[in-house]
């Protein structure tokens, strides 16, 4: 058994800010990592997206491909300061995919680890199969002839632009307008960017059968990536999103939830660090710490 002050699963925004936090605290941390270090935001999601935005503007605009390599090229750098530092200040950084098969005690492939608190950083995913905006952004997947973009939301309209920006042709497929069902977006609005996007030549329709498309990219949402068999003592509400207290303690005493596995979902909200604070000084009810049977 190897002994922590916290466990964190997952290095998104939240994971990562909260790991920096603790580090500052000088908390002895493992940060667990099934996949790229910076989770979604800096891999595949926001980094990459303002990056090529930049050069989707830009008046010396290379080709898609070199931009996505140029693109990737700068988040490799970022990961690797990123992880530097943090592991410079003291973390174990455990590559492997992390599950809580007690409590206090997280598994992850031959190695135990426990700690008081345990944070799940876990993130998002796509709500549907197919290929991702994150395929593209990463250059998984290089789009060429005509694109449709299905799913008219801020990730959608701003995948549409950029591609638009970039020579494709481009299909954006959205119910009624752009933008619907975002509370704090007034209607004028979404209709001038329906209105600015068509004159930057994006063409809207209102179903995929009108499209003649060679790629179809499903922008159509996300939901907690989280994996109720993998972290049994923890409760989802009927959305799949963790239940979580006005500390984001979970309904597991001592384990604590960020990022997009609570709602609502965003990086913005997965980085604040008011509300990491209250949860890394761990200023709540405490019941059960480390037990004996894991200190023997
Ligand atoms: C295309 C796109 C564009 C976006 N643009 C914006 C934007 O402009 N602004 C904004 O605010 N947000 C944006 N977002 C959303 C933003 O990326 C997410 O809100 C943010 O990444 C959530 O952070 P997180 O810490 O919850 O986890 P994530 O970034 O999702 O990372 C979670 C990490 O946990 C790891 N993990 C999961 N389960 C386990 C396990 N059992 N063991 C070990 N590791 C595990 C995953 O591999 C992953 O690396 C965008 C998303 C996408 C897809």
């Amino acid at each position: 058994m190897e002994y922590f002050d916290t466990i964190i699963v997952g290095s998104g925004p939240g994971g990562y800010m909260s790991a920096k936090l603790l580090l500052e605290k000088r908390k002895r941390v493992a940060l667990v990592e099934k996949s790229l270090f910076g989770g979604v935001c800096l891999n595949a999601g926001c980094i990459p997206k303002e990056g090529l935005y930049k050069l989707a503007l830009s008046e010396s605009k290379p080709e898609w491909k070199v931009a996505v390599q140029r693109i990737q090229g700068k988040v490799i750098e970022i990961r690797d300061t990123a992880l530097k530092s943090l592991v410079s200040k003291g973390l174990t950084y455990i590559e492997g995919e992390g599950e809580l098969i007690d409590e206090r005690v997280v598994k992850v492939g031959s190695r135990r680890l426990t700690a008081q608190h345990i944070i799940l950083a876990c993130g998002s995913k796509q709500r549907e199969p197919g290929i991702s905006p994150e395929d593209i952004l990463r250059g998984l997947i290089l789009p060429k002839g005509n694109v449709c973009v299905v799913g008219g939301g801020a990730a959608g309209c701003e995948l549409a632009f950029i591609l638009r920006s970039f020579g494709f042709k481009v299909y954006l497929v959205r119910r009624d307008t752009v933008l619907k069902g975002y509370e704090n977006i007034p209607e004028e609005f979404a209709q001038k960017l329906e209105n600015k996007l068509e004159e930057h030549g994006v063409e809207i329709v209102e179903s995929l059968r009108k499209v003649n498309a060679d790629i179809v990219i499903r922008a159509t949402g996300r939901v907690p990536n989280f994996c109720q068999e993998r972290f049994p003592f923890v409760g989802v509400d009927e959305k799949g999103f963790v239940k979580s207290d006005a500390f984001l303690e979970t309904t597991a005493c001592g384990i604590f939830a960020v990022g997009d596995i609570i709602s609502p979902m965003g990086a913005g909200y997965a980085f604040e660090k008011r509300k990491l604070r209250s949860i890394i000084s761990f200023k709540v009810k405490r019941k059960a710490l480390i037990t004996e049977k894991y200190q023997s």
